[in-house]
């Protein structure tokens, strides 16, 4: 028995969502092997070699995974799944296009968005917006799982008397499918902190308008947070798709969530509640938002977020030696 773990990269390394699986994979308390896969994986599996519990890092180098599609990651996978009773991988956007194919191909049932695992086969998942969780007994061959990244702490490099790293292991990479193709991509490039990792979000409604960028941009740069957004600013042109967060778009669990605008639809909530502070600032006292905040200010955004902004300026003024 063993676990095959998905790694995901960022560039060269390893994104954050990597190192929160592998502490979900953990549970389970089975040899754990990393599959990282790229047109070059070096760093990668560098990094990857020293995370505690990995017992074999395998490396899957190959032209074609310069761009790695979906079909391509789920034909390596494939390639090697006999040897796994646990398939696991974080619920990112990659996660829930590839997992889905390969539990169809093996004809087992996945379990996704899994939010705790009650070891061996049972697991948590949010349901209907996370208004219910779901407790699931997997009686399948194959436990084929996708974690909510945030709901897991990251994993951390293996300690001295944890032994040597692991072993890294080149593995055969299955020829292109060549069904899809890859034509283009447009990066938003950010200097903010990645929204689902932040340690700080604020986030504005379709209130905030054509003044979205302007009326957040300073307060996220001296809080060092990361900027989001609810669809409905989102669909109006406010905010870049890629900003929004809930049910279908991107959900995080910071330390701190600024909710501005914001009227706290049950589909917005489902993206923030494992937020440990949520600040909500609404000039209605009736928002619903206010019933799940830890600290709630009534009053007009186009006042508060200046004054805001005025008051963290002066605090770091007199910060400064
Ligand atoms: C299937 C489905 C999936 C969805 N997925 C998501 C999702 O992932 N994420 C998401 O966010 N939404 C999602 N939605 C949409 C969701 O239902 C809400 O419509 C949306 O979250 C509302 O966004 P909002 O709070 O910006 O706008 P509104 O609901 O219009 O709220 C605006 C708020 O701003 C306040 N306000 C207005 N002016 C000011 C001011 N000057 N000062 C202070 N406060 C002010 C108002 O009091 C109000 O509370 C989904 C909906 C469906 C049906």
């Amino acid at each position: 028995m063993s676990v095959l773990v998905l790694a995901e990269r960022d560039g060269a390394q390893l994104k954050p969502s990597t190192y929160q699986a592998m502490t979900a994979a953990a549970v389970w308390e089975l040899p754990i092997d990393l599959l990282v896969y790229g047109d070059e994986v070096e760093v990668a599996a560098a990094e990857a070699k020293q995370l505690a519990g990995v017992r074999r890092v395998l490396t899957a180098e190959a032209g074609h995974f310069q761009y790695p599609l979906v079909e391509d990651v789920q034909e390596l996978v494939l390639s090697i799944a006999s040897q796994y009773t646990h398939i696991l991988s974080a619920h990112s956007v990659f996660g829930k296009s590839v997992v889905p194919g390969i539990a169809a191909r093996l004809d087992i049932a996945p379990i996704t968005d899994v939010i705790e695992i009650q070891a061996p086969s049972t697991y948590v998942r949010p349901a209907y917006a996370g208004n219910i969780l779901t407790t699931i007994e997997n009686h399948e061959p194959v436990q084929i799982i996708t974690v909510r990244a945030t709901a897991f702490r990251a994993t951390v490099s293996r300690t001295n008397d944890q032994g040597d790293d692991a072993e890294l292991i080149s593995i055969d990479v299955p020829p292109a499918r060549e069904i899809s193709q890859w034509i283009s991509e447009q990066l938003t490039h950010s200097e903010r902190p990645e929204l689902n990792s932040a340690r700080v979000v604020i986030a504005g409604g379709r209130s905030l308008g054509e003044d979205f960028n302007a009326l957040l941009d300073p307060i996220a740069v001296q809080l060092d947070a990361a900027i989001g957004a609810t669809r409905a600013c989102v669909d109006a042109g406010f905010a870049a798709n890629d900003l929004q967060v809930g049910q279908t778009g991107t959900i995080i669990a910071p330390e701190l969530y600024i909710a501005v605008g914001i009227s706290g639809a049950m589909q917005h909530l489902a993206g923030i509640k494992d937020s440990k502070i949520i600040v909500a600032i609404n000039h209605d006292p009736d928002a619903p938002i206010f019933k799940h905040a830890d600290y709630g200010l009534v009053g007009d955004l186009f006042t508060v977020l200046p004054e805001l902004n005025a008051a963290l300026q002066l605090n770091a003024e007199l910060q400064q030696p």
